[in-house]
């Protein structure tokens, strides 16, 4: 058999896809799993939204739009952003693309060159790393610490950057920690890139609609508009409204960039589905009440998660200003034994052994480049959750 390219042999599956697949495959087979890997809403997408996309089906809105998105949802998109964030594009300043997903990869295309640094503060989301080496570039770690909220300093940033550094991944609401960073901490990291103007700022605000405590997610391109020519929003209908299957994303930024990053989408998607594109005008005209009955719903469960698990012996859990993820200190399970033997060595082995023993899914920090600890998902039922939690107490009762 002829050889594959490197590329594919270094590539690595999505961790939290995989382990949201087996946990899938063993409920299939019987068993009693809890999907807590799970990275989407429990909810439905709103009726209003898929009748949309009924109704471009019905009338035949099926073929190829533009390559960059149809020309009404870039107009949506525009009037999303003045009215949330108090931001103003034209529409060659916006790209629609087939998920979040592939317009980050594009971004990474665009701006980075072999060899570039890409700053990517940990905890990250599990693909960033992935994006910025097919890209040919260097990711480059910095800790957000539990000590601050999960989130990076100046200080920590003023660490990694250098001549080399042509970009950073910045996540608020973050996935996994659901840190949400205040407009004065964006001041102060912005009043560090200053000095590297070179240096590209990719925010990535996919969780925007899921800020709790009354919070509303502070961005770059409005805190510091000084950056506009810097600044990649990249934002999508996933997460905020309930739309994962449907694939369709947004960006917004510098037109040279846009520009840049729809070419390379009309090569790699093609257009983003039209039908995908009609439900999401909906989604960002039509009724938006399910925005704060979804989010009410996962603080109700956020904030009894959170309770509970500061309660489970060796287990102890920030409270997430927003996203639908709790990442979970485990430093004191590390050494133990778990019931039925398995020594802990590493949030991988406590992940392995939630699954066996306690049929619980979870993903080690080890993927999300922070350990020892664990990311739950919120997004289940409360009686599930009750349920979850109840299996950590057993487990860390069990423990030796
Ligand atoms: N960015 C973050 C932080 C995510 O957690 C995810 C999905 O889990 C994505 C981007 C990808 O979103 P999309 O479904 O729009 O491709």
């Amino acid at each position: 058999m002829p050889t594959l390219a490197k590329r594919a042999t270094e590539i690595k599956p999505s961790p939290t896809m995989a382990m949201s697949a087996l946990a899938a495959e063993m409920k299939r087979a019987g068993r009693d799993v809890i999907p807590l890997s799970l990275g989407e809403p429990d909810f439905h997408t709103p009726q209003h939204i898929k009748d949309a996309g009924i109704e471009a089906i019905r009338s035949d809105f099926t073929k190829y739009t533009a390559a960059d998105g149809f020309a009404p949802l870039k107009k949506a998109i525009i009037a999303k952003f003045a009215r949330e964030n108090g931001s103003t594009y034209t529409a060659d300043q916006i790209v629609v693309g087939s998920g979040a997903k592939v317009i980050i990869y594009a971004a990474m295309l665009s701006v980075v060159n072999p060899g570039d640094e890409v700053v990517i503060p940990a905890p990250y989301w599990v693909t960033y790393p992935d994006h910025v080496e097919l890209a040919g570039g260097k990711p480059v770690f910095v800790v957000g610490e539990e000590s601050t909220g999960f989130k990076i300093t100046p200080q920590s940033l003023s660490s990694v950057l250098n001549a080399k550094t042509r970009a950073i991944i910045f996540n608020s609401p973050s996935n996994p920690s659901g840190a949400i960073y205040t407009e004065d901490e964006i001041r102060a990291l912005a009043d560090v890139l200053k000095k590297y103007p070179d240096v590209w700022i990719v925010t990535d605000e996919l969780y925007e609609h899921l800020a709790y405590d009354g919070e509303k997610t502070a961005t770059f391109a409005q805190i510091i508009p000084e950056f506009s020519d810097r600044i990649i929003t990249i934002n999508g209908f996933s997460k905020g409204y309930v739309m994962t299957g449907w694939r369709l994303g947004f960006a917004a930024g510098p037109k040279k960039v846009m520009k840049a990053i729809g070419d390379l989408l009309s090569q790699l998607t093609g257009s983003p589905s039209s039908i995908a594109q009609a439900a999401a005008i909906a989604a960002l005209d039509g009724d938006q009440s399910f925005l704060s009955a979804n989010r009410e719903v996962f603080e109700a469960r956020r904030n009894f998660v959170v309770e509970r698990l500061n309660k489970v012996p060796g287990l102890s859990a920030l409270k997430p200003a927003g996203t639908f993820y709790v990442y979970i200190n485990c430093r004191d399970w590390i050494g133990r034994t778990s019931g039925a033997g398995k020594k802990l060595s590493t949030d991988v082995a406590i992940a392995e052994a939630l699954l066996d023993e306690s049929e619980m899914a979870a993903v080690p920090g080890e993927v999300f480049g922070l350990s020892p600890f664990f990311r739950i998902s919120i997004s289940l039922e409360m009686a599930l959750l009750e349920k979850a939690m109840d299996r950590f107490d057993a487990f860390a009762k069990a423990m030796r």
